[in-house]
């Protein structure tokens, strides 16, 4: 009888990933997930609908307009936000259980999104992933080659806006090299859950 109880079960903590679209986020949570046995990563909602190779209840759970719009009156999402003329949101019920069973519960979301749970969750502890440099920045939006020069323009345009907020996180990491930003990431996890890196 090894297992704890839910009362003796550390609660579980939130760590956000955030920063502008194209700097690697998904990339870095992704190793996160490989080295961090507790981390679990929220699957958002999106009407956004799914690129090629993105799988339904994986990458996203694609849902309608419509359907986002229930979920939104019935209280259900813990934050949302429009980026890029899409509508994403985290679900809540998903994360509460997941913090009751002790895990660390990462969120890949937008900045406006980032600073929406940093009001309700006082413990959340903010990352915000940054290529190193704006070139490089639309180097990478380009190569993944799933949006038009307009969508690209637009992002670009959203990064610069969101780069302002860089001083209101807690730690900056700098997608220069995926394997060290993805150490600095874990140590940040590991640090999050009393473990030294
Ligand atoms: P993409 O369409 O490239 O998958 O995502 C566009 C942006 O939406 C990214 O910056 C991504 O982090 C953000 N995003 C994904 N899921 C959520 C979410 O649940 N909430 C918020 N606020 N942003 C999200």
């Amino acid at each position: 009888m090894t297992e704890r109880t839910s009362a003796q079960r550390p609660r579980g903590r939130l760590l956000i990933i955030s920063g502008p679209s194209g700097a690697g986020k998904g990339t870095l949570v992704d190793r996160l997930v490989e080295r961090v046995p507790e981390a679990w990563v929220s699957v958002s909602a999106t009407t956004r609908p799914p690129r090629p190779g993105e799988v339904d209840g994986v990458d996203y759970r694609f849902v309608s307009p419509e359907e986002f719009d229930r979920l939104v009156k019935a209280g259900e999402f813990l934050e949302w936000a429009e980026v890029h003329g899409n509508r994403y949101g985290t679900l809540r019920s998903d994360v509460e259980k997941k913090i009751a069973e002790g895990r660390l519960v990462v969120l890949e979301i937008d900045p406006q999104g980032a600073q929406q749970v940093r009001r309700l969750v006082d413990d959340a502890v903010c990352v915000f992933v940054v290529a190193p440099s704006f070139e490089e920045l639309e180097r990478r939006i380009r190569k993944r080659g799933a949006e038009s020069d307009e969508e690209i323009a637009a992002r670009l345009k959203t990064a610069e806006r969101e780069l302002a907020l860089v001083g209101t996180y807690d730690y900056v990491v700098q997608n220069d090299d995926v394997a060290r930003a993805a150490d600095e990431l874990v140590g940040i996890a590991e640090s999050l859950l009393g473990r030294r890196s």
